[in-house]
C-alpha cells in the first residue's frame, strides 16, 4: 500500500476584517515593480466600493473582473493566460482570485498555465502539472465549495468537466474574512452551503472512508446542522462556522471522495451547464436510496429555508441527451467505487441511471 502525500494550504489568515491586510500579506511577495499582481476578481463586487477600494494595487497591478455566470472552462483560462503575458512586463508576482468557487478555480488555473506550456485542457486529470504555478492566493466571498482547501480546480474542457488534480493546484496563502460573505443571496447561500453538506455526506457514506476524512467530515457535518437547522445562530457566527465548515469539508474529501451525487451533477452540469450547487442540490433530493438520513435532513433544510428547487429539467431530453449525460456521470469511475464499492458497474447500470435522471 502506497499513501499519497498531499499538500495543504500553507498560510491562511481568518477573521472579520483580515481582508484589510492584503496589503501586509502581498508585499513581501513583490518579486519586482515590473511583476505585478493580478487580482481576478467576481464582477458581483464591480461597482462595490466596501470591497473593492480595499483591494492594494500598485505599480501594474490589474483587475480583471470576470462573471460566474458560468463555470470556469479551460478556454477561458488560457484566454487569461494570453492576455496577461500580453499585458504585462514580466510574469506576474502573484494571482489572487476573489470570489466562490469559480473565482477561485480560475485563479488557481490561470497561476498554473502561466508557468506551464500548452493549453489548459492539456492538464485536466491528475498530476500532469510539471512546472510549479505563480504564487497564488485565495480570497472566498460564498462559503461552502472547499475550493479554497482543495487541491484541483474544476475546468469544463472541449471533451470533459474534469480538474487539474496537482500538488501545485493549492492556494499559497487563503484569506478567510467572512464579512465578504455577508450580501450572498439567500438561495445561492443555501445552494453553495448544501455543496459543503453534500461533500460531508458523501465522504462519511462512502467506502474510502479513514479517520483523517471522517475528523474533518463529522465537524463539518455539526457545523452544518448547526448552521441549517438551529435558530440560535447570530448571522456573524452563521457566517463564520459556514466558512470552517467549508474548510473542513474540503479537508474532508481531500483524502476520500465525493459520491453519486457529485457524478450525477457533473453529468448535468456538461450536458445543461446547471451549476455546481444548484445541481447537487436537484440530484440529492432524489437519492433517499443510497443516502436516507442524509437526504431526510437536506430536506428539513429545504423546507426551513423555505427553497423551492427547479423540477422537470430533464423532461424534454432525447435519448442521445440521455446518453451524454450517463457517458459522463459513469466516467467518474472513483466517484461511484467510493460511493458503492467495488462492484459498482452491476448497481449503476446506464439504465439505472437513466431512470434517476428522468426523476429531475
Ligand atoms: P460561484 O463562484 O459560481 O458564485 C455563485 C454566485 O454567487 C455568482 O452569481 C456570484 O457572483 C455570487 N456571489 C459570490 N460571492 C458573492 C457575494 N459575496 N455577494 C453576492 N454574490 C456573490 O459559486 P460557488 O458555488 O462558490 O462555486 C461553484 C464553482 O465551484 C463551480 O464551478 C464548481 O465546479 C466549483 N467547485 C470547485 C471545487 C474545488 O475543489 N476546486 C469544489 C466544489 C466546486
Ligand atoms: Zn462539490
Amino acid at each position: 500500500m502506497s499513501y499519497k502525500n498531499f499538500p495543504m494550504v500553507p498560510r491562511v489568515i481568518f477573521g472579520r476584517g483580515s481582508f484589510n491586510q492584503l496589503n501586509d500579506i502581498l508585499e513581501p511577495k513583490r518579486l519586482n515593480s515590473k511583476a505585478p499582481f493580478i487580482f481576478l476578481v467576481d464582477d458581483v463586487f464591480k461597482n462595490n466600493a466596501w470591497l473593492t477600494s480595499r483591494i492594494p494595487l500598485a505599480y501594474g497591478d490589474r483587475i480583471i473582473y470576470i462573471s460566474a455566470a458560468e463555470e470556469p472552462k479551460t478556454s477561458q483560462v488560457d484566454e487569461l493566460v494570453e492576455d496577461i503575458i500580453l499585458t504585462t512586463k514580466e510574469r506576474p508576482s502573484g494571482i489572487v482570485g476573489i470570489g466562490g468557487g469559480t473565482l477561485l478555480d480560475l485563479a488557481k488555473a490561470v497561476s498554473i498555465m502561466l508557468t506551464n506550456e500548452g493549453e489548459a485542457k492539456d492538464y485536466q486529470g491528475w498530476d500532469l502539472v510539471k512546472n510549479e504555478a505563480v504564487y497564488h492566493v485565495g480570497i472566498p466571498t460564498i462559503s461552502g465549495t472547499g475550493a479554497e482547501v482543495s487541491r484541483t480546480t474544476v475546468l469544463t474542457g472541449p471533451e470533459k468537466k474534469l480538474g487539474i488534480n496537482s500538488d501545485y493546484t493549492p492556494f499559497d496563502q487563503v484569506v478567510l474574512d467572512s464579512e465578504l460573505t455577508q450580501d450572498v443571496p439567500k438561495e445561492q447561500w443555501f445552494y453553495t452551503g448544501m455543496d459543503c453538506y453534500i461533500h460531508c455526506i458523501e465522504s462519511l457514506e462512502g467506502s474510502y472512508l479513514n479517520a483523517f476524512s471522517q475528523s474533518y467530515g463529522e465537524k463539518a457535518f455539526d457545523l452544518c446542522k448547526e448552521i441549517f437547522l438551529d435558530n440560535n445562530l447570530s448571522e456573524v457566527e452563521s457566517q463564520e462556522k459556514l466558512m470552517m465548515a467549508s474548510w473542513h469539508g474540503g479537508m474532508s474529501i481531500a483524502y476520500s471522495q465525493v459520491g453519486v451525487a457529485h457524478a450525477m451533477s457533473y453529468g448535468l452540469a456538461y450536458l445543461l451547464g446547471t451549476k455546481h450547487g444548484i445541481g447537487n442540490c436537484i440530484v440529492f433530493d432524489h437519492l433517499e436510496e443510497f443516502y436516507p438520513e442524509g437526504v431526510k435532513l437536506f430536506k428539513e433544510m429545504k423546507a426551513k429555508h423555505n427553497i423551492e428547487l427547479p423540477q422537470g429539467i430533464c423532461a424534454n431530453l432525447t435519448d442521445a441527451d440521455f446518453d451524454i449525460m450517463i457517458k459522463v456521470s459513469l466516467g467518474m469511475a472513483p466517484l461511484w467505487e467510493n460511493a458503492l464499492g467495488k462492484n459498482w458497474k452491476n448497481i449503476m447500470t446506464p439504465e439505472k441511471l437513466k431512470s434517476l435522471y428522468q426523476k429531475m
